[in-house]
């Protein structure tokens, strides 16, 4: 490792704020996190942990704004806009429905398969780091249908993935129990993504942060970054709860909440929380060898040692993280449709539920790169439903555009002042 004099602050301790700090240590640099809370204690902790080449088409998606449309009228439902009336969350669906189309998965497509795969093999060479303990699972991701038509759905999926060398096939009701012998699966049909994998989220950040505590990385924790100190067009240091403090750059990776600083450098970057729940069973008695998601139910089932997580809800509410029982009680009760062993987790886990904001930006694609008006400012944010997945490439290209390096995958599409 090569040191490097340049000081840099990254501001926001979850995985992708943790990854930036590791992949920029690893560069050399003196590297300062800034955390208002605890570290790995924000949406990085109770999600589904899945990592999800699978996942190549972006959430603005054709068929995103009828669904929604119908889902917005039931309260149990996997999708919900609080209607308000929000210059912010206006701008938003207006660009998110600019983007909901086919054009738009397809050039998107190709983007995120490369960012996901790198972000695989960044995560394999991770768990060989000695000091850093995390388990790195790769047994593939199912999607599970109850009809035809949500399985013909996900059928076109999976045929785009295998266009674009990912493997995906079609499994019936037999082999998916095959390949789940612990557990009751009722479903109508299935796709077997083999190249996706998953973690336990709150374990690998926490283990990261252990490793680079030990190699001199600073973390301040409890530590309110609320505004900038400027020297003409560069960001010079942040004032903070705790006082000023200086560097050279800055990596904005505040999640969710990123767009509360940016506008403290009049930067336009759009963003709504999209709120998700999630419920975990200690020492579960039934678990499934691969991860699910149920597709109906829009519900992710991850098995965690010897955990069992659900996950789901997409709610763009607001950036408050108080749990709706309702939205809640609709992941619980959609599970033993899928997986009848448990049919009483109602009464036993509603309120047991944790919360998260997915940072989510209004074309599904992460922010990732310099703004054009601050010159030592990169964005790492924006990530919605795969910051998990693409946390160590966020990290790794974080460390090459700082560095001026050729980044490892093309990031002209994450561009921050893509909307501007
Ligand atoms: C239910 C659910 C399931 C999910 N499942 C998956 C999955 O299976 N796979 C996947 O890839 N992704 C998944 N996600 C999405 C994933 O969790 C997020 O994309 C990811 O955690 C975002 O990471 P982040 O570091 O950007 O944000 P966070 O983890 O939210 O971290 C941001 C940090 O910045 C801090 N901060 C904010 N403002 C300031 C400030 N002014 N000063 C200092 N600190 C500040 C916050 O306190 C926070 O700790 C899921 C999300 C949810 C809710």
């Amino acid at each position: 490792m090569a040191e490097n004099p340049r000081k840099v602050i990254v501001i926001g301790g979850g995985i992708i704020g943790v990854c930036s700090a590791y992949y920029l240590w690893e560069a050399g640099y003196k590297v300062q996190l800034i955390e208002k809370d605890e570290v790995g204690m924000g949406c990085s902790y109770g999600n589904a942990g899945l990592i999800v080449p699978s996942h190549i088409v972006p959430l603005a998606a054709p068929g995103m704004i009828s669904q929604g449309l119908k889902w917005l009228l039931n309260p149990e439902s996997p999708f919900y806009i609080k209607p308000r009336l929000n210059k912010r969350l206006i701008s938003w669906l207006w660009l998110f429905y600019k983007s909901a189309n086919a054009k738009h998965v397809q050039q998107s497509g190709k983007g995120l398969r490369d960012l996901n795969m790198l972000s695989r093999s960044l995560f394999q060479e991770i768990s060989k780091v000695e000091g850093i303990n995390f388990e790195l699972k790769k047994k593939g991701l199912l999607m599970l249908s109850k009809s035809t038509k949500y399985h013909e759905e996900e059928m076109e999926v999976a045929h785009m993935a295998n266009e674009l060398g990912m493997e995906a096939h079609e499994v019936g009701p037999e082999e998916i129990q095959a390949l789940n012998p612990d557990i009751k699966i009722d479903a109508y049909r299935g796709v077997h993504y083999l190249k996706d994998a998953h973690i336990q989220p709150g374990d690998f950040v926490k283990s990261l942060v252990k490793y680079l505590e030990k190699q001199g990385v600073e973390f301040h924790r409890g530590t309110e970054v609320h505004s900038f100190l400027l020297d003409g067009s560069k960001v010079k240091g942040v004032i903070t709860s705790k006082g000023e403090v200086e560097a050279d750059d800055f990596v904005l990776a505040c999640g969710a909440l990123s767009p509360h600083l940016s506008s403290q450098l009049n930067l336009n970057l759009p963003m709504q929380s999209g709120k998700g729940y999630s419920v975990t069973i200690e020492n579960a008695q039934y678990k499934p060898v691969t991860p699910l998601i149920l597709m109906e139910a829009k519900v992710a089932v991850t098995p965690m040692g010897r955990d069992l997580r659900f996950a789901g809800t997409m709610e763009i509410a607001g950036d408050q993280l108080n749990i709706n029982q309702r939205r809640v009680k609709g992941i619980l009760n959609a599970i033993p449709n899928y997986l009848p062993e448990y049919d009483r987790l109602e009464e036993a886990y509603s309120n047991k539920a944790w919360s998260g904001l997915r940072p989510c930006s209004p074309d599904g694609l992460p922010y990732i790169g310099k703004f054009q008006k601050f010159n030592n400012v990169v964005a790492a944010t924006g990530h919605a439903m795969m910051g998990v997945s693409l946390g160590p490439v966020t990290g790794k290209l974080v460390a090459e555009i700082i560095a001026g390096e050729r980044t490892s995958v093309d990031i002209k599409a994450y561009n921050p002042d893509r909307f501007n």
